[in-house]
């Protein structure tokens, strides 16, 4: 066997090399002595690493001035809650779009602190699809417009930032966040959970417009609230550190790898390759609507799904782990973020096929 190739949805794999760093640095990282996670992080080491994935975060996305980076923790689940306390104050409505099971999540938390409003949702056609634009519904005197750029669980992904009509745009990127280049200068507020792209559990980036740091409602927690991390440059409580410095480390990999653009056309390819496959075959299906479909979660079901639990035996001892689709859903999901290499997604299209051909 060539090793396994993990398409866990999250946490999910790491880049090769930066496990390699990790594993390298752990005894005595940066000449200190010590490893990373003993250090004080107003030590001077710390402190340069901070700035350091700070600016770096800022040229890779290209975030303007206008807009400040806080590194949180709790989630972006977390976030779900502290989006509508730091913007929607004691007013609203706050405004969602519903294009499945993390947008209900968001809309669900949002609810306990404000009125919140669904300008669309598709969940009428199982949600197979994102609504058109045309048919939003969005209050312009609401406080924000919502939406999950990839839902992870379905595999259903936005393919451009949409119009908010004026009011702050707010994604939750969590799932697809460093794939390919944004326009961050039309958002309000973009977040993500570091474990699918950027690293490993424990760390929230959020990216907040600087105009939107004073609607906080006065009960927000002051470690969720964007002024105040923004203020303390995100060390107003003790930060996790380990989680900072891998993401420190995917970002030079992904400089190493040519670049978002490169990685964007490397993460287009891949799945198109996996899509084909699927498509060309009489056993597995995908059953969202070609343009929405994600580039990072691909799901497909077998035409039976008794055959579910051979499949998943089978590609498993072939190497391939972490293909069991969301416990909600059933059926397949291949997670192929940054970190997948083309080979795995090869390794996953052979194995596709030869199952085919002795089960099919
Ligand atoms: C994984 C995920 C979440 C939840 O992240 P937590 O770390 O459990 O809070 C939320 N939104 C999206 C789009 C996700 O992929």
């Amino acid at each position: 066997m060539e090793g396994i190739v993990n398409f866990s949805a999250g946490p999910s794999a790491l880049p090769a090399p930066v496990v390699a760093r990790i594993r390298d640095d752990l005894p005595d990282w940066n000449g200190t002595g010590s490893s990373v996670v003993e250090l004080s992080h107003r030590a001077g080491p710390f402190m340069a690493l901070a700035s350091g994935l700070e600016a770096h975060l800022r040229r890779m996305l290209a975030v303007p001035e206008s807009h400040r980076i806080v590194f949180l923790q709790g989630g972006a689940q977390m976030q779900f809650a502290a989006v509508p306390l730091n913007l929607a104050g004691e007013g609203g409505p706050a405004c969602y779009v519903d294009t499945g099971a993390w947008s209900a999540r968001a809309i669900a938390e949002a609810r306990r602190y404000c009125r919140v409003h669904v300008a669309a949702s598709s969940g009428a056609d199982g949600y197979r699809s994102i609504p058109p634009r045309a048919v939003w519904e969005v209050p312009p005197d609401c406080a924000y417009l919502h939406y999950v750029a990839n839902e992870t669980i379905a595999g259903v992904e936005f393919a451009a930032e949409p119009e908010s009509g004026g009011v702050p745009l707010v994604a939750d990127m969590s799932s697809n966040i460093l794939s390919r280049p944004i326009d961050v200068a039309r958002f309000g507020v973009v977040y993500a959970g570091a474990q699918k792209n950027m690293g490993v559990s424990g760390l929230t980036v959020v990216i907040v417009r600087e105009d939107l740091l004073d609607c906080a409602h006065p009960l927000t927690p002051t470690v969720i609230r964007y002024a105040a991390q923004a203020e303390a440059d995100s060390m107003a409580n003790t930060p996790c550190t380990f989680a900072w410095y891998v993401a420190s480390l995917v970002l030079e990999w992904i400089d190493d790898e040519g670049g978002l653009d490169a990685v964007a056309e490397r993460n287009r390819r891949k799945a198109e390759r996996l899509y084909r496959a699927i498509d060309a075959s009489d056993l597995y299906s995908n059953r969202i609507e070609p343009a929405s479909r994600s580039r990072m979660n691909v799901s497909f079901e077998l035409g039976d799904d008794a055959l579910d639990p051979t499949f998943l035996a089978e590609s498993e001892r072939a190497g391939l782990v972490g293909l069991k689709g969301h416990r909600s859903l059933g059926g397949m999901r291949a997670s192929i973020y940054n970190a997948m290499p083309v080979q795995g997604v090869e390794r996953l299209v052979a194995f596709l096929e030869d199952f085919e051909r002795r089960h099919g």
